[in-house]
């Protein structure tokens, strides 16, 4: 499961973003007309904002979840009041299940099979939707009217509350589990505020204000998304080396690193496959992410570390090394080798340092460190020396 203080962040500024419009929207007699007016011209601008960036970025999702919600907030702004009420009854069904299609999709290249597949999907959802308000079809709206619930939640129709219910339960899980966080926290923001406004139907701007919080929302994790791309590494989801080299740029008089290598890396991967490789790498990376003392861990490259500790003594930094070295020496790794399952172990070593005055910068440090990791090997391996 993932971490709640985790979860508590990663929900808390859609979340905010939420309630500040849902705020808007409650005291709305309060506020100038004037300031409602520039909804419409927010909105399209974030919306071209989104699209342009994720076209950019290659993160297609974003651009499955913009499209329809413009077109929606489109049909609101321009369809006859019997067309939108239409729309409104299939966008409130449909939309919430189409993000939640587009949360679990991978993201792939639009111009691969899948990519293609999805365009098709997407094109395909909307001309149905266009179809059923431009050709009503009463049959299928007195179906969507079924009553499921002993109360109402007019003007929204039990099956779409059926809908959101299975939907957000389903992103709880998510959220709960799988490890995009960011994006499953903010989809979950996403389909709580749509039906926020939705509810909200006959309070005035109600649902130009939720669409408008929906597109905030989506570009915020999309700057997010693109800070997590060009700083953590994909495969361990620790932060990599240029943030390693940002945080280093911003520590203060005193601080200790540790550069750490697996022992025999090569010949494991010869062994095992480069596949098993990976796993062991994100076992390692998921032991060292949780370093005490205050230190942080990176991967600096291939099999290669590096935990900082701001403001601590060599010994402080020491002794968190040396308890993860322990740790990982002790973790039993299963592989297969030849259809036999085989437990093994892994070792790793490291050179550990604090800054000094004669160090002209953070690399002349790295440089010392990595001289101690050298020494570390040279002992033996799975050891931790001190510079
Ligand atoms: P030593 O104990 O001296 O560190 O020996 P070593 O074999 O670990 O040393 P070396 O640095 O020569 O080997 C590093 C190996 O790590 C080479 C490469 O095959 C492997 N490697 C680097 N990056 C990755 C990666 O992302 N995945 C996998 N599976 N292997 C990687
Ligand atoms: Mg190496
Ligand atoms: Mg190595």
């Amino acid at each position: 499961m993932n971490p709640l203080k985790a979860i508590a962040l990663n929900v808390s500024a859609p979340l905010f973003i939420s309630l500040f419009f849902a705020s808007l929207a409650f005291n709305w007699i309060k506020i100038p007309e004037t300031i409602f007016d520039l909804i419409p011209y927010l909105f399209y601008a974030i919306s071209i904002l989104i699209l342009w960036v994720s076209w950019h970025f290659n993160r297609n999702k974003f651009i499955f979840i913009i499209i329809p919600l413009l077109l929606i907030y489109i049909g609101f702004e321009y369809f006859s009041a019997k067309r939108a009420t239409n729309l409104f009854l299939y966008s409130s069904l449909l939309y919430p299940l189409h993000l939640l299609i587009f949360l679990i999709l991978k993201e792939r290249g639009l111009f691969s099979i899948w990519g293609i597949g999805k365009i098709i999907f997407f094109f395909f959802e909307i001309a149905t939707v266009l179809y059923f308000i431009y050709y009503p079809n009463i049959d299928l709206i007195e179906f969507f009217k079924i009553k499921l619930f002993a109360l109402s939640f007019y003007p929204l129709k039990d099956l779409s509350v059926a809908i959101g219910i299975f939907v957000s339960s389903m992103m709880v899980i998510l959220v709960m589990f799988n490890r995009y966080l960011i994006y499953n926290s903010s989809f979950l923001m996403l389909v709580f505020t749509f039906y926020g406004g939705f509810y909200l139907l006959k309070t005035p701007h109600a649902i130009e204000l939720s669409l408008l919080a929906m597109s905030i929302i989506i570009f915020i994790l999309l700057i997010r998304e693109s800070h997590r791309l060009a700083f953590y590494d994909e495969l361990t989801s620790l932060p990599g080396r240029r943030a390693l080299v940002e945080d280093m740029e911003k520590l203060g008089m005193k601080y200790s690193l540790s550069m750490i290598d697996i022992d025999h890396f090569k010949k494991f991967n010869d062994t095992y496959g480069h596949d098993t490789g990976d796993e062991v790498l994100k076992m390692v990376a998921s032991r060292l992410a949780d370093v005490g003392g205050g230190g942080k861990a990176y991967r600096y490259g291939g099999e290669e570390f590096v935990l900082l500790f701001p403001s601590k003594e060599l010994i402080d930094a020491y002794t968190h090394t040396d308890i993860l070295r322990e740790i990982i020496s002790k973790s039993p790794f299963n592989v297969r080798n030849k259809k036999q399952l085989k437990v093994i172990y892994i070792n790793i070593s490291s050179g550990v340092v604090q800054n000094n005055s004669k160090d002209k910068d953070p690399f002349a440090v790295m440089k010392r460190a990595d001289d101690a990791l050298y020494k570390a090997k040279k002992a033996g391996r799975n050891k931790v020396i001190k510079a």
